[in-house]
């Protein structure tokens, strides 16, 4: 196959949703339907049993959710797909904003019965900003829930999508017949009890046709007809180029945990999905079709094994092809490096290759060369962008607290920053460490890990800021700007790139700050360069 072939087959998404919507579930289903898994509940199972070996994982697991992000590859017909795991708790949002610039589309799923949820609305507004071409799953139909019009309804209005629907349910909840499939024109009849891997599907060209009542009855057949020309008349008609634009969204309907709509989801998604996409750097864009490689670290991913204390560095390939021990250039350190085991990801398993693709992501295995965000060239000095540090929401002193293992301290702080696991502000006036993350869970986490991978201990302080507002004065020689500095220098602090930050202590310091110094912007991500 060729390069060009290789690239063209390539689909490399992420599913994002609300905790309990049924991603793991429906990750499974996929995982079924290419092959790469035997059977329901591998996924999972496989999860608890990784638990079992490992101290950290198992916090995770107790807690019931998903810290780790990791890839999940398959075949189906001839595509490669790469499904990138996001994290849908709240406290590693920010986890998952990093793979969505991973991915080249998502999947979305929601729950019938509980609609839009919070985390489901800020994951698809960083989709929405970055017009990431998206396709809305609505799961659970099995079950009552929300009426199909309203749900499409609450879609477009808190999520700000414009949606078509390419299946539409028959009946749903006790009622649940079946799904009539837009897209394929075909019905797919809905056995309560089946949990079957293949269904069948009768082809339905003719809506109007008798034999629509002979099949789901006389009432259900009527009210279909009905409401697919009311969808006719409210919903635009789909367009691929709109999809892949970011300008509509088309939705199915389904039960993942019955292995229901998932086939006509995925068949659909092979068809119209992005192939992988061109990237910005900060000097051009860069297309796949390249001959050079080119690709950037979206996560590390520490060891689970305590005794192996070597990272696994997620590189995403942007263009060219990433070979065994060929020299790349780590443009951020200046340097060449060659990986002599890349790993590639299948299902759930990974394994060492010779050659990936664009879209393809490779697992490199690191010592601390890696931050989040490094960019791999074979010479040329360009950065990806894009994977900006959002202001944490909480904030704390760490301490040490065995004086004899500073050193440890230390290289476990920096060591978990470089993961992306919290962020870390150096204040000005005294040097003082404080540790910002999404989630209050996170420094459980951090506490945790710098004891069974670092031996080394910590204690937290609360330190009492609201948001990390990066500064950036208009004139840094300006009086104002010294003014500024001065009053604030109990606040003021770098990130760990040295950019100099304001840790604000509530939302009116902010406004005050703005309006009596107004030649000192501040910005709430780290990206604003
Ligand atoms: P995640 O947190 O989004 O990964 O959600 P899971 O896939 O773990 O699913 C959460 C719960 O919903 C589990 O108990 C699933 O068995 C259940 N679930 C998933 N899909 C369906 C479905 O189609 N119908 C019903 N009734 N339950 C489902």
């Amino acid at each position: 196959m060729s390069f060009i072939e290789e690239i063209a087959r390539r689909r490399t998404f992420g599913i994002i949703s609300h905790p309990d919507a049924g991603k793991t579930t429906l990750t499974e289903k996929l995982l079924l339907f290419g092959g790469a898994i035997q059977e329901a509940g591998a996924v999972k199972s496989n999860k608890i049993k990784k638990g079992a070996t490992s101290d950290f994982m198992e916090i995770e697991r107790q807690r019931g959710i998903s810290v780790a992000t990791s890839v999940l590859a398959f075949n189906y017909k001839d595509k490669k797909i790469n499904i990138l795991d996001t994290p849908g708790h709240k406290d590693f949002a920010e986890d998952t904003f990093r793979t969505l610039t991973a991915v080249d589309s998502v999947i979305v799923v929601i729950d019938v019965a509980k609609g839009v949820e919070e985390q489901t609305e800020k994951l698809v507004e960083v989709c929405r900003m970055r017009n990431i071409p998206m396709i809305v799953f609505i799961n659970k139909l099995d079950r009552e829930g929300k009426d199909a019009f309203d749900l499409m309804d609450e879609v477009e209005q808190k999520l700000k999508l414009r949606v078509t629907p390419l299946s539409f349910p028959i009946g749903m909840g006790y009622d649940f017949k079946g799904i009539y499939n837009i897209w394929e024109k075909n019905i797919n009849l809905f056995e309560g009890d089946s949990r079957k891997n293949i269904e069948e599907t009768i082809a339905f060209s003719d809506i109007e046709s008798k034999e629509l009542e002979g099949i789901i009855g006389e009432k259900p057949a009527n009210r279909l007809r009905e409401e697919l020309e009311l969808i006719g008349e409210v919903y635009p008609a789909f367009s691929t180029e709109e999809y892949l634009s970011g300008d509509l969204q088309p939705v199915f309907f389904g039960s993942a945990l019955n292995n229901f709509g998932v086939r006509e989801l995925l068949d659909c998604f092979v068809e119209i999905a992005p192939t992988p996409r061109a990237k910005e750097s900060d000097t051009r864009l860069v297309r796949p079709e390249e001959e050079k490689l080119s690709g950037f670290v979206f996560k590390i991913h520490a060891n689970m094994d305590p005794k192996h204390r070597d990272r696994l560095a997620f590189v995403k390939i942007v263009s060219g092809t990433f070979e065994k021990n060929k020299p790349y250039l780590h443009v951020r350190q200046g340097k060449n490096l060659k990986f002599s085991s890349p790993n590639a990801f299948f299902a759930e398993k990974k394994e060492i290759v010779d050659i990936s693709y664009p879209g393809d992501i490779v697992g490199l295995h690191d010592t601390g060369n890696f931050k989040i965000g490094d960019t791999l060239t074979e010479g040329e000095k360009m950065n990806f962008k894009g994977i900006p540090s959002f202001s944490p929401e909480h904030f704390r002193y760490i301490n040490n607290a065995d004086p004899l293992k500073s050193k440890q301290l230390e290289k476990g702080i920096d060591q978990l920053m470089d993961e992306g696991v919290a962020q870390l502000f150096t204040l000005e006036m005294n040097g003082r460490k404080v540790i910002g993350t999404v989630g209050a869970l996170q420094y459980e986490v951090i506490q945790y890990r710098l004891e069974h991978e670092y031996s080394a201990k910590c204690t937290y302080e609360n330190f009492p800021a609201f948001k990390a507002c990066w500064v950036k004065p208009q004139d840094p020689k300006n009086e104002e700007f010294a003014e500024f500095k001065r009053v604030k220098q109990k606040f003021m602090g770098t990130d760990k790139y040295g950019q100099l930050v304001f840790l604000a202590d509530s939302e009116f310091s902010i406004q005050m700050t703005q309006q009596k110094y107004p030649s000192v912007e501040l910005f709430f991500t780290s990206d604003f360069q």
